[in-house]
Parts: C-alpha cells; structure tokens; sequence
C-alpha cells in the first residue's frame, strides 16, 4: 500500500466508496465523474502504477473480474454495449497513478466518443515494428 495513493485508500477501505464487488485481490468501484451510468472502476488492492509494473496473477485474474462485472451491468443496467478503457503513464490520459481499469456501459445516443485517429502504414513499417516487439517479448 502506498501511503499517498487515494485509490490504496479506496481499494483498502480506508475512504468509502460505492463498491459494487470485492474479493481478496480487487475491488471494483463506480467512477465519481461517470462517462455514463455505471462507469466502474476496477482496482487492484496491491498498489501498481499501472501494466508496466502489474505483477502476473493480478493480470491474469483482472478480465474475469472485467467480465463478471460486465455481465451483471449489461444485466442490470440494460446498456447496449462497453468501452474497456485502460490508460497507462500521463501522455496516455492516466490521472490517478495506481492501476485501474475502466469499465463503461454505453447506451444508444449517450454522445460519448472513445476513439483514436485511424493511421497508416505500409506492410514493411508493421513489419519492423512487430520484430522489435517480437525480440523484447523474448527478453
Ligand atoms: P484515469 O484518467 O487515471 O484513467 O482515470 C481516473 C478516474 O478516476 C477518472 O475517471 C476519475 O473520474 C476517477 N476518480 C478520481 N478520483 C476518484 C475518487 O476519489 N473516487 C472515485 N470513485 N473515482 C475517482
Ligand atoms: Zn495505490
């Protein structure tokens, strides 16, 4: 736990919060400033930054907390689909430095966009990209 980090103190307990599911290694909030109705936040209850530093069995329990939660939205909420939304690191819109990821119900004409600009890129770029990858995935 990080003495300074609100979302150790959310996770934790320690500052109340609306907590939709909690088991010994997550629990899953709504957003203060919800994108849409039930906008839910998972958090680790182990401090990480964000991927870079998240350790494997939180990683790998993570989407079937994601998916349980999504179910019982859709169920509840009637939504007509979901943004997954994980930022990572300042430049990627992350404002709240402990791992979270979002998970946000979307309904026909709420007038929220989630996007990126579609690029471009010839065959040999994504090539050469997907090798440097490909050696550090090994490393
Ligand atoms: P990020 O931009 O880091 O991906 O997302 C941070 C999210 O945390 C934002 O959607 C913001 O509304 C939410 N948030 C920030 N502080 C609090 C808080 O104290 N409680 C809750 N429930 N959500 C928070
Ligand atoms: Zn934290």
């Amino acid at each position: 736990m990080d003495q300074d980090c609100i979302f150790c103190k959310i996770a934790q307990g320690s500052i109340p919060s609306s907590t939709i599911y909690e088991d010994d290694m997550f629990r899953v909030i709504l957003d203060l400033s919800p994108a849409a109705a039930g906008h839910a936040l998972v958090l680790p209850k182990k401090h990480f930054r964000n991927i870079f530093d998240i350790d494997e069995a939180t990683a790998s329990r993570l989407f079937v907390v994601a998916a349980k939660v999504a179910r019982a939205m859709k169920a509840s909420l009637n939504c007509d689909g979901m943004n997954i939304v994980q930022n990572n690191e300042e430049i990627a819109g992350q404002t709240v430095f402990h791992f979270h990821l979002h998970i946000i119900p979307r309904y026909k004409d709420d007038g929220q966009v989630i996007a990126w600009k579609p690029g471009s890129a010839k065959p040999e770029e994504l090539q050469s990209i997907a090798a440097k990858i490909k050696v550090a995935m090994n490393e």
